[in-house]
């Protein structure tokens, strides 16, 4: 306001002179303020276009760019603000579309169990949920910084690069928590790489299935192998003559043990394999496990003998509904150990008992014993306690890991306790399986 008088009291002081010099000169001819009169109405009108093209320009700054037709303006510039109003809509709409895309990816990716992050060209993450983090065991990272940080592990930088390079690529992490699968793809624009997408899926369970396996089939041709080998050299030295006849019956002996311990590994397998399969019909029928249990130390009566063994059979006459070649494969297995591993003069109790939620077999005996070491490997394929001394004693390694899947089959579980005195194995069925 000050300024306006100030310019106001200016302009009309200048106005004033410069008209008195235009008197004097009219009336008085005094020509040489000619110049005086000149530059004073240059300064008029420079001060009045200045306080006119401030008025002029004003509506136009005061425009709001935002709502450029909330305010009355120049008509001239309608259109202009018109065309404004309907690119400012467009940018709004399409900056909702993005919110709302921006937040579905966010909850579609939040909900994922594998972890997902996106780089652009320079590494730098752009994108990530909370299920990478999750997986690598590591705190989010923080704005700007690059996927390398994910990991120092070289098959990870491996990856990165090659899907840098324009290669899709994968490797295997080990990590504290298990082991991770990290797919990286590049994300190519028309041939020009605009950055890359990185996968990452827990594969512990999977790793630990295919090394099971691994070791499965080596195992398998191993044990087959060896009898092989003993048979293929005896048939060998038979086929030469190099056989004495008084060995002849010895070395025959020989060649029908090992392929009784082929013929028992291979059911062993097969077993095992329906089993793992799921390929047994489900045929439940009424078991009498205490019958089942007699009817299998009949049948196991040479071994029984041949080491002076005491069987015992006690309990009830249970009914179970249940796969009969399973439980009699879980029984029978059971018993075999009990004698195997049982010394000389050792005795044997089958007992069958019942809680009101399960039916309770347990087979003790008063042999060798487990030691705590072993006692947590002994369920798995092909592991035999004690090498040396398993080894006098005929096994193939698979009748526990038969009996657990068996058990498991009819949604039991079972245990072992031992100590020097002997071991017991303590299997469960549910009762709604009677
Ligand atoms: P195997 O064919 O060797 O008997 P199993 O899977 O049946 O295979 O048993 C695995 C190992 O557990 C055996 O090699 C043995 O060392 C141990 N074991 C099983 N049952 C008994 C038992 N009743 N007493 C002592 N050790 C046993």
């Amino acid at each position: 306001m000050k300024n306006k008088i100030f310019l106001s009291i200016i302009i009309i002081s200048a106005f004033s002179s410069v008209s008195s010099m235009i008197i004097t000169v009219i009336f008085k001819g005094e020509t040489e303020n000619l110049i005086s009169i000149f530059l004073g109405l240059i300064f008029i009108v420079a001060v009045v276009s200045a306080i006119l093209s401030e008025r002029i320009v004003k509506p136009v700054r005061n425009i709001d760019l935002d709502h450029p037709k909330s305010k009355k303006n120049y008509e001239e510039l309608s259109p202009v603000l018109e065309r404004l109003k309907l690119q400012n809509g467009r940018v709004n709409r399409q900056m909702n579309e993005l919110i709302s895309s921006r937040k579905q990816f966010s909850i579609i990716t939040e909900s994922m169990k594998e972890g997902i992050v996106i780089a652009d060209k320079k590494t730098t993450v752009l994108a990530s949920n909370s299920g990478a983090y999750r997986l690598l065991g590591i705190e989010p990272l923080k704005k700007g910084q690059s996927i390398y940080a994910l990991s120092q592990a070289e098959p990870f930088r491996r990856c990165i690069q090659d899907a840098m390079g324009g290669r899709s690529a994968e490797c295997i992490l080990k990590t504290d928590l298990g082991e991770r699968k990290i797919i990286a793809s590049p994300a190519n624009v028309s041939a020009t790489i605009n950055g890359i997408v990185v996968f990452i899926m827990d594969v512990t369970e999977q790793q630990k299935l295919e090394t099971m396996r691994r070791e499965f089939t080596s195992n398998v041709s191993h044990e087959l192998k060896t009898p092989l080998t003993t048979i293929y050299g005896i048939a060998d030295m038979l086929a030469n003559g190099i056989v004495k006849q008084e060995d002849v019956s010895s070395f025959g002996q020989d060649i029908r043990n090992e392929a009784e311990r082929l013929i028992t590994l291979i059911n062993d397998i097969v077993s095992l394999s329906k089993l793992d399969e799921n390929l047994l019909p489900k045929q439940d029928e009424s078991i009498d496990l205490y019958n089942l249990s007699e009817e299998i130390i009949t049948r196991l009566k040479q071994n029984i003998s041949e080491k002076n063994i005491t069987v015992s059979i006690i309990g009830e006459h249970i009914l179970i509904m249940g796969n009969r070649t399973i439980i009699d494969e879980v029984i029978y297995n059971l018993c075999d150990n009990a004698i195997k591993y049982n010394n000389d003069g050792g005795r044997i109790e089958i007992k069958i008992s019942h809680i009101p939620t399960k039916v309770i077999i347990t087979v003790s005996d008063t042999g060798i014993g487990i030691s705590d070491e072993h006692k947590d490997r002994i369920f798995e394929r092909f592991y035999r306690a004690d090498k040396s001394r398993s080894q006098k004693i005929k096994g193939t390694g698979l009748g526990l890991s038969i009996v657990k899947h068996g058990v498991n089959y009819h949604g039991g579980t079972v245990r072992v306790s031992s100590s020097e005195e002997g071991t017991s194995f303590i299997v469960e069925l549910p009762v709604d399986k009677k």
